[in-house]
């Protein structure tokens, strides 16, 4: 184990040496991260907590010299509690739904979510289409881990050797869970058997008998999560305890204990409640110590909770086309228990922020905190400082310019240089193509810009004439962006100009706001002709001022 690692405080470190402790006491010789997911729908950034953060556990366990495998379950035997009216496709794009359809599946609210069709038709069934979607998203990132759904363990009878130790163990279990639940257990089996006449999972059971593997349920219906209430068809019958599942909270101990799990993250709303029962139920019925927990507070967006159907439920397929993988991941590496305002409205301040993140990471003197941080964002680090044009820079040129011809703009401009290597050639222009995108499909206004068309008007006659001078120098020679930069500081002192005020009169005469990127470079990338022209054609209006 090296010393950095011992030493380091970050979350994932601290959460990887406890579970490298956890695996050693049960003496395994592999440590085990495992996250979970209902896949209900689409999974917005938030939800993701889980399946990113276990996955950087694991490369921490990794880092340390141990062995480690990153699982997730598809807990596909939940019920199908509400039909979104959006969803996304097989391409990851969200959809509205349309009323007939969202009417034709509301008739299966209460079936297990592996035995409801595929929304769109394109899996082989609802919990399919949305497993392999989140785990695209994760992919895109560089996120892997290995998938299981649940319904197929139980079908396989994975499940069997716990299901058969709770029954034997019901009165032991009935009093643990009697802790955490105001209800009456005294006569409470803890199975769920799918309803052979309407495939519902909201059923009693009645009895069981563990020498043919049944149980005897009622269709009774019942209230999902305290709050959808499904109608039982009040089918009484028989069927094997392999067509059904254990109620929620005791589930999530049998998975801990199917895969030998070491550390698992989860959202703070577990906490007081799944978790506490869980641990118990571990410790007292099964006789395992539960894994170490990693808590984390979701994320809000642009300063909202995230829905689908507010619309701002991004999804990681969302995210990977306005920004790096990296960047992504970089969410992701900030303390859990904290909540995150991810500003997807204002993008590009969270990037640049990124970028002076990278930079200290590169100076030399970053902190073993920092370093660490920066070792999650890739599978592997890079080794020396990749070259970043700023996201901020990018939205703006984007917006007169495609992609390719931004690129050639700003490297003749000076405002990217002209040396560049392939690689950093390559990722300027895949952050110039993320910009793009970004500002069609997620920007807010106060981003969006057009070039103002001459004549433009200006209210004090010095500034007029300051840039007149900028035009004429300007059209009589070859400057690049810090030229320009020069002659406009230059300008604004010779005329009496305040350098503040000069400056936002430069932005707003061509594109109407009062900042914008550096003024030299970028009005380098613009037309000549067009500064030329805009610059000494201006117009002044009002009355002129001292
Ligand atoms: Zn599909
Ligand atoms: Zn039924």
């Amino acid at each position: 184990m090296s010393t950095e690692f011992e030493r380091s405080k970050y979350w994932a470190d601290r959460i990887a040496r406890d579970a490298i402790a956890h695996s050693r006491r049960a003496a395994r010789g592999l440590v085990t991260v495992r996250s979970a997911g209902s896949p209900s729908g689409g999974k917005h950034i938030g939800n993701m907590n889980d399946q990113v953060r276990a996955y950087f556990i694991h490369l921490a366990v990794e880092d340390a010299g141990c062995t480690s495998r990153v699982v997730q379950t598809s807990d596909d035997m939940d019920p199908l509690r509400v039909v979104p009216s959006r969803l996304p496709d097989g391409e990851g794009e969200w959809r509205e739904l349309a009323r007939g359809v969202v009417q034709e599946f509301s008739s299966h609210l209460g079936e297990p979510v592996s035995r409801v069709d595929d929304p769109f038709g394109c899996h082989g069934s609802w919990a399919e289409h949305f497993t392999v979607l989140l785990d695209e998203g994760l992919r895109s990132i560089d996120v892997k881990l290995e998938t299981y759904y649940v319904s197929e363990m139980y079908r396989r009878g994975e499940f069997d050797p716990v299901i058969r130790e709770t029954l034997s163990k019901l009165d032991k279990v009935r009093e643990v869970m009697s802790r955490f639940r105001s209800k009456d257990l005294r006569s409470w089996i803890p199975f769920q058997a799918v309803c052979e006449n309407c495939g519902k999972i909201a059923t009693r059971a009645v009895s069981f008998d563990m020498n043919s593997w049944t149980v005897e349920y009622e269709c009774t219906g019942g209230v999902l999560h305290g709050k959808y209430a499904v109608k039982g068809c009040g089918h009484k019958g028989t069927t094997s305890l392999r067509n059904g599942k254990l109620p929620w909270r005791i589930e999530w101990v049998a998975d801990w204990k199917l895969f030998d799990t070491d550390a698992e993250p989860f959202g703070k709303e577990h906490y007081e409640g799944s978790w506490k029962s869980g641990v118990a139920l571990a410790r007292e019925v099964f006789g395992f110590e539960p894994p170490v927990p990693l808590v984390y507070e979701f994320f809000l967006v642009d300063g909202q909770k995230m829905s689908s159907r507010l619309g701002n439920a991004y999804t990681l397929h969302d995210l990977s086309k306005i920004m790096e993988p990296e960047v992504i991941r970089y969410i992701y590496t900030k303390r859990p228990i904290a909540h995150r305002d991810v500003a997807i409205k204002s993008l590009p301040k969270f990037v640049d922020e990124f970028d002076r993140f990278e930079r200290s990471v590169f100076e030399g003197k970053a902190q073993t905190e920092i370093l660490r941080t920066y070792r999650f964002l890739f599978e592997r680090p890079p080794t020396e400082k990749p070259y970043r044009v700023p996201y901020s820079v990018a939205a703006y040129i984007v917006q007169f310019y495609p992609p390719e011809e931004a690129f050639n703009r700003m490297v003749s401009s000076g405002m990217v240089p002209s040396d560049l290597d392939e690689r950093n050639s390559a990722s300027v222009m895949n952050r110039l193509r993320l910009a793009s995108n970004w500002v069609k499909l997620f920007a807010g206004e106060e981003y969006k810009v057009v070039l103002r068309q001459p004549p433009a008007k200006v209210d004090d006659p010095r500034i007029k004439r300051a840039f007149e001078y900028v035009s004429s120098v300007y059209s009589e020679k070859e400057m690049d962006g810090d030229a320009l930069q020069n002659l406009l500081y230059e300008a604004a002192k010779k005329f009496g100009v305040p350098t503040q005020r000069f400056f936002e009169k430069g932005y707003e005469i061509t594109i109407g706001k009062r900042t914008g990127p550096r003024l030299g470079p970028f009005l380098a990338t613009l037309d000549k002709g067009y500064v030329v022209k805009l610059f000494s054609s201006l117009e002044v209006e009002g009355p002129p001022k001292d």
